[in-house]
């Protein structure tokens, strides 16, 4: 108890207030100004000049040749596995210990998750257990890749970068190559997280970011798709404004597509959000090295950035002794008005997903009884 005392002080130190949420979106630039402008100029909705230019200010942070906005991450993971051929009955592989919307967006369209062990170090899709389950269970034919057992294609990986930290990325792409399964990156959470000096959501074929009001910067709500083939990238913009063909005043549409178009006021807020990105990462980091010093002298593990990786350190992790102590911490914080948060539930746990594959999982079933999330807003006096 002692020690939960001097950790609920320590983050008090941190913030200058009386209950302390897990993440809250800083404003400290130019949001109300583009908000204010949007509304001068009537622009609020669906077209306008902020839209183009939040598309085009986080192709140029991220490194990709374009990037095409959306509603929200979730519907942004629908699109990218609908866009690489994802159909009713297919596989997608994918890690066990995620944020549901990663399964929820493969059940959209109708295909079959199944669910991958993640490594220690990273806490995210491990490469060898990806390796050893398609090595069982997968083989090429024709150049398509099935699963031997349920005669099912499995298209597309789909790894997770979990609370900013990047997984071997780089290790995952050539499994994938090798099986011909295509890589679609689940980046929602890791925004501002580099692997090999390359940002997180360029490596495979489309990546997704989630600028939700808990994320590292926010839109209210809020994705992206990102793209390094402009051909899938006009295709994306297609089918996420009702598929219109372009006409001066006919109304045509060519398949169905949806209304998945980021509105104009949404995407003002994203373009001064992200004029703060390296002030916010910056603190961001500097409250990790925080915790980090402090978790260390009082012998408490604190989940640090994977080899090879700078990480945006979206929400800091904290790896407890059991589950009973971790439940203990939980209590004893939440009730000293400090929110703290567990790691989520298994997918294959919950009862949408309890009889979909999955391979070994020892090393998501411990994270689940031991991480906690710890408060990791940007702090006051940065
Ligand atoms: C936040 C998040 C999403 C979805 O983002 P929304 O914008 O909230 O729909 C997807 N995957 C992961 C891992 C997330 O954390």
């Amino acid at each position: 108890m002692d020690t939960y005392k001097k950790i609920v002080e320590f983050i008090r130190n941190k913030y200058d207030r009386d209950f302390i949420a897990l993440h809250e979106p800083v404003f400290f630039g130019n949001e109300k100004k583009y908000l204010n402008e949007c509304i001068d100029s009537t622009f609020v909705s669906s077209v306008g000049k902020f839209v183009d230019r939040f598309e085009k200010d986080i192709a140029e942070y991220t490194g990709v040749e374009q990037a095409v906005v959306c509603v929200n991450g979730t519907n942004s993971l629908q699109v990218a596995m609908q866009l690489v051929g994802v159909e009713q009955g297919d596989e997608v592989l994918t890690q066990a210990l995620t944020f549901i919307a990663t399964a929820n967006a493969i059940s959209y369209l109708k295909a079959k998750p199944v669910f991958i062990d993640v490594d220690k170090d990273t806490m995210g899709l491990s490469p060898k257990a990806l390796k050893n389950w398609l090595d069982e269970n997968a083989e090429i034919v024709n150049n398509i890749c099935y699963n031997k057992n349920t005669g099912r294609k499995i298209k597309a990986c789909v790894p997770m970068h979990t609370f900013g930290h990047p997984v071997k990325i780089d290790e995952v792409l050539v499994i994938c190559e090798k099986y011909n399964i295509e890589l679609i990156e689940d980046a929602a959470e890791s925004i501002g997280s580099f692997y090999k000096g390359k940002h997180t959501g360029t490596f495979g074929k489309i990546g997704v970011l989630s600028f939700n009001g808990n994320k590292t910067i926010t839109t209210g709500g809020g994705g992206m798709l990102l793209f390094n083939d402009k051909d899938l990238a006009k295709r994306a913009k297609h089918i996420t404004t009702q598929a219109k063909t372009p006409h001066k005043w006919e109304f045509s549409h060519d398949e169905i597509g949806y209304n998945y178009r980021m509105p104009n006021l949404n995407a003002a807020l994203g373009c001064a959000q992200l004029e703060s990105i390296d002030r916010i990462l910056e603190s961001k980091r500097n409250l990790s090295l925080e915790y980090k010093k402090f978790f260390n002298e009082i012998d408490i593990q604190f989940f640090d950035e994977p080899e090879n990786a700078k990480s945006s350190f979206w929400l800091n992790a904290i790896i407890l002794e059991s589950k009973e102590e971790r439940d203990d911490f939980l209590e004893y914080t939440n009730s000293e008005g400090i929110m703290t948060r567990p790691i989520w539930k298994l997918m294959n746990k919950l009862p949408m997903f309890k009889d979909c594959q999955h391979g070994d999982l020892s090393n998501s079933e411990w994270f689940v009884d031991r991480v906690v999330n710890i408060p990791s807003s940007v702090k006051d006096n940065c």
